[in-house]
C-alpha cells in the first residue's frame, strides 16, 4: 500500500469522530416510552420484599406497589406489566385465588385507576403463580401436562376479572392453543372491546426463568413446562406459526420471551409481521447482568443500556424489563 497520504477515499471513522455526529446518526434510540416494568403484588401492608435472586426487585403489598409505580410514572414510565404472588397456603390444584375478583391483582389495577395512575396497566393471565403444583394450568386427568382447553376457559375468567378491575391490556402467558381466540370473543361478549390483547405469542422454554420462579414463587412442583413452552431448538417457523395464530385470532401485540438468547427469532418476526412487538428481558438475563455488576466484573449501566438496545435493534417496539426504574433515571431527560 502507498505511504500516506495515499488514496482512501472512503473512511466510515469520519463519522464516528464525535458524540454529536454519532449521536445525529443513531438508527436506534432507547426511551422511556418503550419500557414495561414488571411488578410482584403479595398479601398484606407495607410489604416491601427482596428477591433474593433478583436483587433490587421486591415483592410489595398493594399500597407499596402503588406508591412505587406513582414514582416511576413520574420517571417518565408508561407501563405495567403485574403478576400476583400468593401464599403457599393459599394456593390449589386449580389456582383458584386466580378466579378472585378482589385478588392482590385486581387490587392494584383498582388502586392504580382510583389514584388515576397515568401508567398502562397490563396483567399476566396464567395459573402458575396460583396452583399447588406450580404449572400454568388445570392438569389433564393423568396428570402428565397441562389441560388445555379447560385452561383456556379459566382464562377468561382471570382476564374478565382483570378487565372489570380496569386492565388496559390482558397477557395470556401460558402458551394454551386457542387462548386468545376464546379470550377476544368472551371479552367482546362482556363489553370489553376496548380491551387489548398482549400475547406472550413465542414463549420458550428456557433456563433464563429460574430467578422469576423465586420472585413469583411459581416453579413447577415437578417436572418442566417443555410441554406447553417452545423448544429452543425449534427455529424461526415455529415462532412465525405461532405468532400468526395469534394474530388471526385477535392479538394486539406479541411478544418474544425471552429476549437477548432470542434475538434472532425477534428480526425474524419483525420482517414477516405488522402487529407491534414486545421482548421480555427475562429474570435470568437481569440476573446475569447484576450479578457481574455487582462483582465489578461489569459496567451495569452501559452494559444494561447495550443489552436493551440490542433487543429493540433486532426489532422490539417495546421491552418488558426489570431494568426499567435504573433506566428511567438514566436516560436523558
Ligand atoms: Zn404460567
Amino acid at each position: 500500500m502507498a505511504q500516506p497520504p495515499f488514496d482512501l477515499p472512503i473512511r466510515p471513522r469520519r463519522l464516528r469522530l464525535n458524540a454529536r455526529l454519532r449521536g445525529s446518526l443513531a438508527e436506534v434510540r432507547l426511551s422511556r416510552s418503550d419500557l414495561i416494568v414488571p411488578v410482584f403484588v403479595r398479601e398484606g401492608r407495607g410489604v416491601r420484599q427482596e428477591v433474593a435472586s433478583m436483587p433490587d426487585v421486591y415483592q410489595m403489598s398493594v399500597d407499596v406497589a402503588a406508591d412505587w409505580l406513582e414514582k416511576l410514572a413520574e420517571h417518565g414510565l408508561n407501563a405495567f406489566l403485574v403478576f400476583g404472588v400468593l401464599d403457599v397456603n393459599r394456593k390449589d390444584a386449580a389456582g383458584s385465588a386466580a378466579l378472585d375478583g378482589d385478588n392482590i391483582v385486581c387490587r392494584l389495577l383498582r388502586q392504580s385507576k382510583a389514584r388515576k395512575l397515568p401508567m398502562i396497566g397490563i396483567t399476566d393471565l396464567c395459573f402458575c403463580e396460583y396452583t399447588s403444583h406450580g404449572h400454568c394450568g388445570i392438569l389433564t386427568a393423568d396428570g402428565s401436562t397441562v389441560d388445555n382447553d379447560a385452561t383456556v376457559q379459566r382464562l377468561l375468567q382471570q382476564a374478565l376479572n382483570h378487565a372489570r378491575a380496569g386492565a388496559d391490556l390482558v397477557a395470556p402467558s401460558g402458551m394454551m392453543d386457542g387462548a386468545v381466540a376464546a379470550l377476544r370473543a368472551g371479552l367482546d361478549q362482556n363489553q370489553f372491546t376496548d380491551v387489548g390483547i398482549l400475547s406472550y405469542s413465542v414463549k420458550y422454554a428456557s433456563a433464563f426463568y429460574g430467578p422469576f420462579r423465586d420472585a413469583a414463587q411459581s416453579a413447577p412442583q415437578f417436572g418442566d413446562r417443555r410441554s406447553y413452552q417452545m423448544d429452543p431448538a425449534r427455529g424461526i417457523r415455529e415462532a412465525l406459526h405461532e405468532a400468526q395464530l395469534d394474530i388471526q385470532q385477535g392479538a394486539d401485540l406479541v411478544m418474544v420471551k425471552p429476549a437477548g438468547p432470542y434475538l434472532d427469532v425477534l428480526a425474524e418476526l419483525r420482517r414477516h409481521l405488522n402487529v407491534p412487538l414486545v421482548a421480555y428481558q427475562v429474570s435470568g438475563e437481569y440476573a446475569m447482568l447484576e450479578a457481574a455488576a455487582r462483582q465489578g466484573w461489569l459496567d451495569r449501566d452501559a452494559a444494561v443500556l447495550e443489552s436493551l438496545l440490542a433487543i429493540k435493534r433486532a426489532g422490539a417496539d417495546l421491552i418488558i424489563s426489570y431494568f426499567a426504574p435504573l433506566v428511567a433515571n438514566l436516560l436523558p431527560r
